[in-house]
């Protein structure tokens, strides 16, 4: 498919896109009909158009890869203490209801013998964010793209998200914020690990 670029008029940010914004925005307008509304009057007119680049914005996830992002940031390295990186910001699409879902993750894991440079972690849980996900692969494919890219002893991943298709539409208002995790190699056969890893996060 064509790449284009795209700006986001209202934050001023430019990005290359292949999404086929014109079927996108066709499908917005026929949104707005389904619902009741009016695709004509003055404050929609424009919005199939920004719904389209928003959500080939929101979707670009798919269209990145590990390759490109972790690009010539991994190093040798000396050790096997624990590396954590705390609080990387997500935000993502539930793809069961298609409304956002937001929050944390921290990343731990064990080298052995290279390490990625530190803002690579951001960039990695941005490409799995900006995708339609739920919260449990999510911290399963971030896990697994550290394990790929490093080959660490162990790789732990802990999510909190909090899921606005839970509390706009009124269900689980109480257990709004979901923790999960995926842990792998030692983070998952080593009690110690883990419990250390954990320990930092809270
Ligand atoms: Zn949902």
């Amino acid at each position: 498919m064509e790449r284009k670029m795209v700006k986001l008029e209202d934050t001023g940010l430019t990005f290359e896109t292949e999404v086929d914004l014109e079927r996108l925005k066709g499908l917005a307008l026929g949104w707005l009909e389904a619902i009741g509304e009016d695709p004509a009057r003055e404050g929609l007119r424009k919005t199939p158009e920004r719904v389209a680049k928003a959500w080939a914005f929101l979707t670009r996830g798919y269209r990145q890869n590990l390759k490109e992002i972790v690009n010539e940031a991994v190093f040798q390295a000396e050790g096997s203490e624990l590396v954590v990186v705390k609080g990387i910001e997500f935000y993502s699409m539930c793809e069961h209801h298609l409304l956002p879902f937001f929050g944390q993750v921290h990343i731990g894991y064990i080298p052995d013998g290279k390490i990625l440079g530190l803002s690579k972690f951001a960039r990695i849980v941005d490409m799995f964010a900006r995708r339609l996900q739920v919260q449990e692969r999510l911290a399963v494919q971030i896990a697994e793209a550290i394990q790929e890219v490093l080959s660490p002893r162990g790789v732990g991943v802990v999510i909190e998200g909090v899921h606005l298709c839970m509390m706009m539409r009124g269900v689980e208002k109480q257990h709004s914020r979901t923790t999960t995790s995926a842990m792998l190699g030692v983070f998952r056969e080593d009690q110690k690990t883990r419990e250390e890893f954990l320990s930092l996060i809270r």
